[in-house]
């Protein structure tokens, strides 16, 4: 026998929808390319978002048409986001800070057949022009003041969208329907595209909202400073309209004094970034002796969160961290670092200590670790294996059917992290499968050793990587970033690490480098390390 419960198609409209009845005055507050504050409300991005799927109706776009983006977190870009999923068509993020060859292999592999862009974004569309094979439509957000000269044939965005009607059937097909796509970083092979649904992002929309999880509310001010086009920007542009909270776009500005002016005057009391943007903030904070005084949460992920930030927020400026883990696949959000029921009176220390790991899955996801062999491998906070993920809005599989099929016998998605997981299904990422150091058959957590080696004042930034040794196979060679005009010593740097970490860890070189080179999302470029220092000659080999 089946429920009499009433059909209810999980598709993404439906919260824009619910924003523009409960919420409408609600306010989006942008900051725009050019600068100045734009403020617009639920109700304009809903209206919007309409004009939107009427210009691409006119365009020729239907179901399962792609429309790209390039573009930075703003109130455009959401309308975007709603206008094109409205109608089926698939909203397809390109991550700007690829390379242009890159950009122009994934918007090819795609199928784009609109391109919206930031104004900030022309140079590198214009330079890669010619090899867009599939792209009919160029639009740039800009009005007809602000459009800047292009060679792209591009239209203003608000000249394309004005005069539109705010009326267009939405949500009319199942809501297993494709509406997001997101290449991953690709680090190794080409990047491959992750296939979201209206259901699957619906779903991650519940689960984000889990008090345990991002948890945020009407009354709350947020500002995802994570952008858009990473991981969707953890699921942010979902959550808000579902309950109504006041968004603050930082646009293209993300430097420590233009987030901070952002938090006060907005009165911000949650956001989310990487952990890149929360030290540029914290230097700015210290170097003026500002404080945080309406913040209350903020979430950070994408990459290990280094204890000095966490200490600074917990303990110089009261407010609660959320360390999350998560992965495009993920949609993104896996794991959340809130404190479970038996910590939430410990001290200060042990709160820390636990929050420096990547926290417990929310309901809707599961975990379990794994050997080589796909065996279940003990969950005791010690044994390290692959990392397996399963759930309502995980990957099944990738655009095109890229990378064969990834699923294990029971469905679990192999992440490519090495983690531990305790009883309680606390997950501890020990490292990335494929940065793991192996030396004599063991192995070596690199981010382990980056994680204590930042923590010396006088380190920016730290890598860990194997490099050739003739008889352990492999030793870690630490990689250090100074901090400008104070350069720490080798002896600095082996001191730090001292008594933290297995003697055997110890990296038999340290080498200091201007800059160590990041990726597209803020991660460190363990690639592009490895083939610097692919010749490296160890001083124990
Ligand atoms: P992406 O899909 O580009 O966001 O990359 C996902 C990967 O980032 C994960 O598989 C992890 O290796 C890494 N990552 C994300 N969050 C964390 C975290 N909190 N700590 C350590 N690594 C992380």
């Amino acid at each position: 026998m089946k429920g009499i419960m009433q059909s209810w198609p999980l598709t993404v409209n439906k919260l824009i929808e619910h924003a523009n009845h409960v919420n409408p005055t609600r306010e989006i507050v942008t900051r725009r390319v050019e600068g100045h504050i734009e403020r617009t409300t639920y109700r304009d991005i809903y209206i919007m978002a309409k004009q939107v799927s009427n210009a691409l109706i006119d365009d020729g776009i239907g179901l399962g048409d792609r429309i790209a983006t390039l573009a930075w977190n703003s109130e455009r870009h959401m309308a975007t986001w709603y206008g094109a999923m409205g109608i089926g068509a698939i909203l397809h993020t390109v991550n700007p800070r690829l390379h242009p060859d890159h950009i122009a292999w994934i918007v090819n592999h795609a199928e784009d057949k609109v391109l919206i862009l930031d104004k900030t974004f022309l140079p590198i569309i214009e330079s890669i022009r010619e090899k867009l094979t599939s792209v009919k439509r160029f639009v740039i957000y800009a009005d007809d003041d602000t459009m800047p000269d292009n060679t792209l044939g591009a239209v203003a965005f608000d000249t394309w969208v004005r005069a539109r009607p705010a009326e267009a059937r939405w949500g009319d097909f199942p809501e297993d329907t494709a509406c997001g796509l997101c290449y991953t970083s690709g680090t190794t092979g080409n990047p491959k595209g992750v296939v979201y649904s209206h259901r699957s992002n619906l779903l991650h929309t519940f689960i984000a909202l889990n008090k345990d999880a991002l948890g945020i509310g009407t009354q709350d001010s947020v500002m995802p400073v994570v952008p858009m086009f990473h991981a969707n920007a953890w699921g942010l542009a979902f959550a808000c309209p579902a309950v109504g909270s006041k968004i603050v776009m930082p646009g293209a500005q993300m430097d420590g004094a233009s987030i901070y002016e952002l938090l006060t005057v907005e009165k911000v009391s949650f956001t989310a970034a990487v952990p890149t943007v929360w030290l540029m903030l914290m230097t700015h904070l210290q170097e003026n002796d500002l404080k945080l005084p309406h913040l209350n949460k903020v979430v950070i992920g994408g990459s290990a969160l280094p204890e000095r930030i966490l200490r600074a927020f917990e303990e110089d400026y009261d407010v609660e961290v959320i360390h999350a883990w998560g992965m495009t696949e993920t949609s993104p959000l896996g794991t959340l670092g809130t404190l479970p029921a038996d910590l939430a009176e410990a001290d200060l220390d042990q709160r820390i200590q636990h929050k420096l790991k990547q926290g417990r899955p929310p309901f809707g996801v599961e975990l379990r670790i794994a050997d080589d062999e796909g065996q279940t491998l003990q969950h005791d906070g010690k044994v390290s294996g692959r990392l397996l993920v399963r759930g309502a809005a995980i990957a099944a599989g990738y655009f095109r059917g890229d990378g064969g099929d990834v699923l294990d016998g029971r469905g679990f998605f192999d992440t490519g992290d090495v983690a531990t997981l305790d009883e309680q299904c606390t997950m501890q990422i020990t490292d990335r499968a494929k940065d793991v150091i192996k030396s004599g058959g063991e192995w070596i957590s690199s981010i382990e050793i980056e994680n204590i080696a930042v923590g010396h004042p006088k380190v920016a930034n730290a890598a860990a990587i194997g490099v050739y040794h003739p008889k352990w196979d492999e030793r870690p060679l630490l990689i250090i970033e100074p901090v400008k005009d104070e350069p720490p010593t080798r002896e600095d740097v082996l001191a730090e690490l001292e008594g933290k970490i297995a003697k055997w860890w110890t990296p038999d070189d340290v080498v200091f480098v201007d800059a160590i080179p990041l990726g597209a999302t803020g991660k460190i470029n363990k690639l592009a390390l490895r083939e610097q220092f692919k010749d490296y000659k160890l001083s124990t080999a």
